[in-house]
């Protein structure tokens, strides 16, 4: 590729809505009906671009604005295309030299480096990661939080009312929040009305819908109630159980033997969306003792690069690539949908269902209850240049050279 210079990043806070309100998890308050993509546009001198979010950055202990283009501009301005990435034909193989130290503080950048570098050489990210191995990416819709809490009255029907809504819109899969005796309920009372909710949706959505269990450790310290969840849900099937509680060899053994002793012996364990740093140790010893089937750090703050390092230290291990996704917006759906049709051990691609705002329409359909994926360079998602004109241009923050 001829290499161009980065001469232009800029920084935009971009609202995302939901298409309904979001409630609590174990351990946060209500989610609402938005969040924010803090939007990366890196571009060259030619007029080429690449993004990325600094949503990672900006919940952080250094999240403010004035630190993230402090950071930006030393990782990247003044940069050529070709210091950004090591390639082996089409294919990454690590990153830069001159980058390095930014992008191991920072992997969320990686992506934008991926996109720019797909742009200026005309291929795809599928091609940079290795390589395209499916078609149709499924996905799950991950909005079913504590919705009980938010209409009292029906419950754990409005729950079901919600995962029947989902299957109707074309969804096949659904990631259940649990956890509820953690903080918001008794302890016994939370297992209780997290069964009641997961039986009322395997109720609602018929048996051939694969549901996904996650409590963000809101079991932590009562095994006795997780073992008895695990028995009053054992008829629902649930595909996997997601951070049931804090990671630890003790409690991941004893969830292993209590899963064979119900039903849901072949559910899947998976955890690592706080792993910050992966493989942290504890997660090394669950991937090595067979203690976990998934593992999860975040697609957008762990990094395209981050993964394929990650996926290279996985191989072997059986254990399944389930990055995290809640939380990025519209650009997390399309980064986290690309890796997973390059992926091979990849399972399911966590879906915000949010709605489309500052971009083109992006080419990926849904459809099968998943995102089929077309040809494109980079990561090929356009910013639609009205909708910035209208909504985002006042409010971008330019960094030149
Ligand atoms: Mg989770």
């Amino acid at each position: 590729m001829a290499a161009e210079k980065i001469t232009r990043v800029s920084l935009t806070h971009i609202p995302v809505s939901y298409r309904k309100e979001v409630g609590k998890n174990a351990y946060i308050d209500n989610i609402g009906r938005s969040r924010s993509e803090w939007l990366v546009r890196v571009r060259t001198d030619s007029g080429l671009e690449g993004l990325t979010i600094a949503n990672r950055f900006m919940r952080g202990p250094d999240g403010t604005v004035a630190a993230l283009l402090d950071t930006l501009k030393e990782a990247l301005i003044g940069r050529t295309t070709d210091e950004l990435l090591a390639l082996d034909g089409d294919q990454v193989t690590g990153v830069g030299k001159t980058v390095s130290r930014a992008f191991r503080d920072h992997p969320w950048m990686t992506n934008a480096a991926f996109d720019l570098v797909g742009r200026v050489s005309g291929i795809s990210c599928l091609d940079m990661l290795g390589g395209r191995v499916r078609d149709l990416v499924p996905a799950y819709d991950t909005t079913m939080y504590f919705q009980d809490f938010l209409d009292p009255g029906k419950g754990a029907a409005k729950c079901a009312e919600e995962a029947a809504a989902a299957k109707a819109s074309g969804y096949r899969q659904m990631k259940i929040k649990t956890g509820r005796g953690g903080r918001w309920m008794l302890p016994e009372d939370g297992m209780r009305r997290d069964a009641e909710v997961v039986l009322a949706i395997r109720d609602a959505v018929g048996p051939d819908f694969t549901l996904l269990v996650d409590a963000n450790f809101g079991y932590d310290g009562r095994m006795d109630l997780l073992g008895r969840f695990f028995e009053e849900t054992a008829s629902a099937n649930i595909f996997w159980f997601e951070e049931m509680v804090t990671a630890g060899v003790d409690v991941y053994r004893q969830m292993r033997e209590m899963q064979a002793k119900h039903a849901g012996a072949k559910s899947l364990l998976v955890c690592g969306e706080v792993d910050r740093n992966p493989i942290s140790p504890v997660f090394q010893d669950l991937i090595d003792q067979g203690l976990i089937d998934g593992y999860q750090p975040d697609i957008v703050s762990h990094g395209f690069a981050g993964w394929m390092e990650l996926e290279r230290q996985l191989e072997g291990s059986g254990v399944k690539s389930v990055p995290h996704n809640f939380g990025n917006g519209r650009y997390g759906a399309r980064a986290s949908v690309i890796f997973g049709a390059a992926s091979k051990t990849f399972v399911s691609h966590e879906d915000e269902r949010q709605h489309d705002h500052t971009y083109k329409p992006d080419g990926l359909t849904f459809e099968d209850g998943g995102y089929r994926v077309g040809e494109f360079h980079g990561l090929g998602l356009e910013i639609d240049p009205d909708i910035w004109a209208r909504d985002h241009a006042a409010h971008e923050i330019v960094i030149s050279a």
